[in-house]
């Protein structure tokens, strides 16, 4: 165990931060953090070879990344203080104790460790009364100008709170308005905000934080393209019974995107692109928001028509994702919400039954005109012009 593994490397190990937390808590939590007084890689490659499973080593932070056969992710960090340069600069590091590596946390209740030595195993080690905050149900810094340090603390303070049903302690509080109103957060990299930003939208309570971000003037200020309106709130809370209709008929959707959809449903085409630009979300997401921003106004414009042919539908949509429809689902009145269910229901059913198989033996050349010839097999399924296969064939003649 890894215990054993420490004692004979001679190093003092300890497990670290939010596995600490959440077990106190009684919550389950699957990420090891450990802390290493001593060499903190020369343990890793140990660990790893005992545990079989692959690492990779940053040998400037004196940290590494463990991945076991298990599926188990442990992260190893050799104890050390860092210096800051200057606010919000990348930290340097130097060696350091234990103490120090948890001093330097964002919070009381994330700077708790235990021991798991031989001698200290499963002691809880707490320099800075976090197990009374944790009673206390209190999020609290552990030092002044730790908001000034990292800003992004700010936004982690939010989302333990509304992660824990929790409070931002007085004094902490009143430091992150203060950051808040000097533009410390103006100064983070767009990366971590983005960081900070994808983390939140994993969390359950995702739209009570952004709330809180909005009240405590901090949306603006990471999020400026992306305007946090009361209708979008709207959406966003709806959003569980409204894909409930559409889930069977449409297939897998990713929450994060479809969340970052409706965050766009205000901005036009302009803004959209900055805040790709400045955030740079996935390939996909990036793709997808950009092409929904473009086709809004003619989606909307076709989806409010008179007697539109579902091939009509099908051409605007056969190529939008899942989120993209789930997301102009959800923003339509409903007669509009209606004919997206129709269409997505008939785009099931009515499907060519006629293959490039039989345009062959129909004694067609093959050739660009399969296309052609397929692609009016569709059209004419989804208007119901054709019902069967014999239909097809003459359809074809
Ligand atoms: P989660 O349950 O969301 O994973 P976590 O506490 O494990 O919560 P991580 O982001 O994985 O959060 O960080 C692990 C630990 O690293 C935290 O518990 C905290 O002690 C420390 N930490 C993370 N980010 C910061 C930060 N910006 N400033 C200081 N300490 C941090």
């Amino acid at each position: 165990d890894i215990g054993a593994i420490a004692d004979s490397e001679k190093v003092a190990v300890y497990l670290v931060g939010g596995m600490v937390r959440d077990l106190l808590l009684g919550l389950p939590n699957v990420d090891l953090d450990l802390v290493v007084e001593g060499n903190g890689i020369a343990f890793g490659t140990k660990l790893a070879k005992e545990l079989t499973g692959r690492i990779y080593c940053h040998e400037k932070f004196g940290t590494a990344n463990l991945f076991l056969n298990n599926g188990l992710k442990i992260d190893i960090a050799t104890a050390r203080t860092e210096y800051y340069e200057f606010p919000a600069a990348l930290p340097t590091v130097e060696n350091g104790s234990l103490k120090q590596d948890l001093y330097r946390r964002d919070f009381t209740i994330n700077a708790m460790a235990i021991g798991l030595n031989h001698h200290n195993w499963g002691q809880l080690i707490d320099f800075f009364c976090g197990c009374s905050d944790l009673r206390r149900k209190l999020i609290r810094i552990l030092y002044n100008l730790s908001f000034v340090e990292d800003p992004t603390r700010i936004i982690r303070s939010i989302r333990f709170e509304k992660r824990y049903d929790f409070t931002i302690e007085e004094d902490t509080l009143r430091f992150a308005q203060k950051a808040i109103e000097q533009n410390f957060l103006e100064r983070v990299s767009a990366n971590r905000l983005k960081e900070e930003f994808v983390l939140i939208l994993k969390e359950k309570n995702m739209i009570a934080i952004f709330k809180r971000l909005k009240e405590m003037d901090i949306w603006s200020r990471i999020l400026p393209e992306l305007e946090l309106t009361p209708g979008i709130l709207h959406f966003l809370e709806h959003v569980t019974e409204d894909s409930s209709q559409l889930t069977s008929l449409l297939g897998p959707v990713d929450p994060g995107l479809l969340t970052l959809l409706l965050l766009c449903h205000q901005a036009d085409e302009k803004r959209v692109a900055a805040n790709i630009e400045r955030f740079q979300w996935s390939k996909k997401y990036n793709l997808v928001l950009m092409k929904t921003a473009h086709e809004k106004k003619k989606i909307h414009a076709m989806l409010q028509g008179k007697d539109v042919p579902i091939s009509k539908i099908d051409l605007l949509f056969r190529d939008l994702s899942n989120e993209t429809i789930l997301y102009f689902y959800i923003v339509s009145p409903d007669p509009e919400q209606k004919k997206i269910i129709n269409y997505l229901r008939l785009r099931k059913e009515r499907i060519p039954v006629v293959s490039g198989k039989d345009l062959k033996m129909l004694g067609i050349k093959p050739g660009p005109v399969y296309r052609e010839i397929l692609e009016m097999l569709r059209t004419a399924r989804l208007d119901g012009i054709v019902q069967s296969r014999a239909e097809e064939i003459s359809l074809i003649k």
